[in-house]
């Protein structure tokens, strides 16, 4: 008999299960009821697609997106499994096709919306399926969206509480990532599930990398940056439309494929940059809200937040479209105080007060996750009722604790000048008079007369409001609820203006995200054989029209790229390759690697360490001038790093730093006069042209020469 073990290889290409996958699919296979409660990622979709394969008949799996739907059939047949899908996008001829393969037991998942499964004229068909073929099971994905508690509730789903009425000896299983109780519960009334299996996993998602910036007044250029040292595709999340479109367009101009998404452009434009950025056309999705829901790009490697999500859950949902492969990812929150006053416009817009009292606790608990100098999830996990230990390694607290500065001195002045101005003000004001503002409403409470008048002018505006929120935060300091936000002093702020009390305060690290030192040459040959595994991936996915993922995920190419398979055997064993992939694509892979190999045992050199950080920003886009800021160098020791380069083969493409017609010119003149140094070059060509533009054309003529 073959095992599960043997049968998750085949069908899916890995070696072992994940967490609880195993015994989830062991109690399929037994037909029990089930509800199985995974982060995304977690991966759901194996608990119900391998038993499906496994068992006798055919398995009807209910999805709410028909995008989702399309991708996920389209991903199976890939490998060689007989997937189909019924929706609205099908035409009539075509679905009595499907329906007749079905029927003749030729397909093992048929994936439908709800809205069909139950409609009359389906159900007819379903008895005679059920009769003949039979039905193995129900699975129901997104399951939450039948529960009114859901954040995604949709009346379609209600109507399949008929099924187990229709077909009260069919087992279900439902699966969610939804994170309260009560619609886990609402589930299982409403599907009325028999004694089911329940399977509830942590909500942490280890692969995520979690870190808050502050957002600086120049908030492009360190979007601009961000990007530039992250991998792979991304998504970064804006507040309103028009910052979607300014960000979309200057990043563009700067290099950087990214298109705008949001509820104001046509259906029409928004799925074809979806598809773009889906296919890996376009590298960045800078959206609103309006994007995410129902797209599955597993590969997505950042997801940056410009502005302060409203609550933790959005925020959990949003970031978590990152890293869906499992693969690692980053998370990254653009934080400035400012972001609570907009949120605050909003809340007040709410007219039920009820409504209005809810946003304000989410709001308080995003401003912990922000604001935290413990670890992040702690913060995150403990809103969905888990308790984490702390420590996780994988956030930005975690990884460099923040300095601890005494401010005490500071705290004292800011709340003798809440003291002085009588307890009657908000921050603004109280800043105001601490930095000798000489506003209308500093003098016309004759606040200018204060002690405390001006004292604070040695700080910024920021570091001030910083302060202060931390004075709240720690409970130094009370706020009025209202919105008037008045700041009260407390038996805390007492004891610390009578000097019986330290305040420290940890001080906001804004050189986050370092660039990977120590490059060995083994990791560079494995960088280059991976880049050219992925334009390979990208150019089969083009001819088959479908999603490079689909192919072969990212960590399937990097064990590839590190392995280095050299026939079909070998390229069969690692994790993520069936042998339907192998016959289907394997020649093609095995090709570039071998080609890749022979190439590289002709380049001895390999690039020194410093030139591999120079390497390594010039791919990443960054101008000449960028490079040398980055890495504290002068230009011209990244010029020399860049013919350096050239000369080591590296496809350093000069053109970017060379206007083509200078370019030209330069290389006449090199080829008339011949290999002459430098000096005697640039005296010939004139104040028009640099050193810098001289030497690089230079090395990249004498390249070129060595190769032809
Ligand atoms: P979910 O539906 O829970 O969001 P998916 O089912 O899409 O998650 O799975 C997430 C990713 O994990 C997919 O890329 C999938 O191929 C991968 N995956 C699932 N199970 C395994 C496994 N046992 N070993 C390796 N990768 C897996
Ligand atoms: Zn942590």
């Amino acid at each position: 008999m073959v095992s599960l073990q043997q049968s998750l290889k085949q069908y899916f290409g890995y070696d072992s299960f994940r967490d609880g996958q195993e015994e989830i699919i062991n109690q399929a296979l037994l037909d029990r009821d089930l509800l199985v409660i995974m982060p995304t990622g977690g991966g759901k979709s194996l608990c119900f697609q391998l038993p499906a394969l496994l068992k006798k008949g055919v398995s009807i799996v209910v999805s709410p997106l028909i995008s989702l739907m399309q991708d996920q059939v389209m991903a199976l047949q890939d490998n060689g499994i007989n997937a189909t899908f019924l929706n609205s996008t099908v035409n009539f001829n075509e679905i009595r096709q499907r329906e007749e393969d079905i029927l003749a037991g030729k397909i093992k998942l048929l994936y439908l919306a709800p809205e069909r499964l139950v409609s009359e004229k389906f159900q007819q068909f379903l008895q005679i399926l059920a009769s003949t073929v039979t039905i193995s099971f129900f699975a129901i994905d997104e399951a939450h969206c039948i529960s009114e508690w859901g954040h995604d509730f949709r009346q379609e789903y209600r109507q399949l509480r008929q099924l187990r009425f229709r077909f009260p000896h069919i087992p279900i299983m439902a699966l969610t990532a939804t994170a309260t109780t009560r619609v886990q519960k609402d589930i299982i009334t409403q599907l009325n599930l028999k004694t089911p299996a329940i399977h509830r996993f942590s909500f942490n998602r280890s692969n995520l990398y979690y870190e808050v910036q502050p957002r600086q007044k120049r908030n492009y250029q360190q979007v601009f940056n961000l990007i530039n040292r992250l991998e792979g595709s991304g998504i970064v999340y804006c507040f309103s439309r028009k910052t979607t479109e300014d960000l979309a367009s200057r990043l563009h101009q700067d290099g950087i494929s990214a298109l705008p998404y949001h509820a104001g452009l046509s259906d029409e434009v928004r799925s074809k940059y979806q598809n773009s950025f889906i296919r890996d056309d376009v590298r960045v999705m800078v959206a609103t809200l309006a994007f995410g829901m129902g797209i599955n790009k597993p590969d997505v490697r950042f997801v940056i937040h410009h502005d302060l999500p409203r609550n933790i859950e959005s925020y959990y949902q949003e970031s978590g479209r990152a890293g869906r492969d499992g693969d690692p990812a980053k998370c990254i929150l653009l934080y400035n105080p400012s972001d609570e006053y907009k949120i605050h416009y909003f809340i007040k817009q709410k007219e039920n007060i009820q409504e209005q009292k809810i946003a304000y606790q989410q709001l308080e608990k995003v401003l912990e996750y922000a604001q935290t100098n413990y670890c992040r999830r702690i913060v995150q996990l403990s809103y969905f009722g888990e308790r984490f230990k702390g420590d996780c390694d994988c956030c930005d607290n975690c990884l460099n604790p923040k300095d601890i500065e005494d401010w005490t001195i500071e705290a004292q002045k800011f709340l003798s000048c809440i003291a002085r101005t009588q307890e009657k003000f908000g921050i603004k004001h109280i800043i105001a008079v601490l930095k000798g503002s000489k506003s209308d409403k500093v003098y016309k409470y004759g606040h200018h007369l204060l002690s405390t008048y001006g004292i604070g002018k040695d700080k910024t505006v920021q570091e001030w409001e910083y302060l202060g929120k931390s004075l709240i935060y720690q409970g130094f300091l009370n706020q009025s609820n209202d919105s008037y936000k008045i700041l009260k002093l407390n038996k805390e702020s007492w004891e610390i203006l009578k000097s019986k009390k330290q305040v420290k305060i940890a001080v906001v690290n804004t050189n986050s995200s370092k660039i990977i030192d120590n490059y060995h040459p083994k990791a560079l040959e494995v960088e280059l054989l991976l880049q050219r595994l992925k334009k390979l991936r990208k150019k089969l996915a083009d001819q088959e029209n479908i999603a490079p993922y689909v192919i072969f995920g990212d960590s399937t190419l990097k064990i590839m790229a590190q392995m280095q398979p050299q026939n079909l055997k070998s390229l069969a064993k690692l994790s993520g390759v069936t042998e339907y992939k192998v016959n289907k694509y394997g020649n093609y892979f095995i090709e570039e690697i071998v080609y890749f190999l022979n190439e590289e045992n002709l380049t001895v050199a390999l690039p020194s360490n410093t030139q591999m950080k120079t390497l390594q920003l010039y791919q990443q886009g960054l101008t000449i001038p960028q490079i040398a800021k980055e890495r504290n160098f002068a230009v011209s020791t990244i010029i020399t790093h860049l013919t350096e380069l050239i000369e080591l083969n590296q496809s350093i493409d000069i053109d970017k730093f060379v206007l083509s017609k200078k370019k030209e010119v330069i290389l006449k003149t090199i080829k008339e006069m011949g290999e002459q140094p430098l000096k005697i070059l640039k005296e010939k060509l004139g104040d028009n042209y640099s050193y810098d533009e001289i030497k690089l054309v230079k090395a990249w003529y004498q390249k070129m020469n060595n190769q032809n």
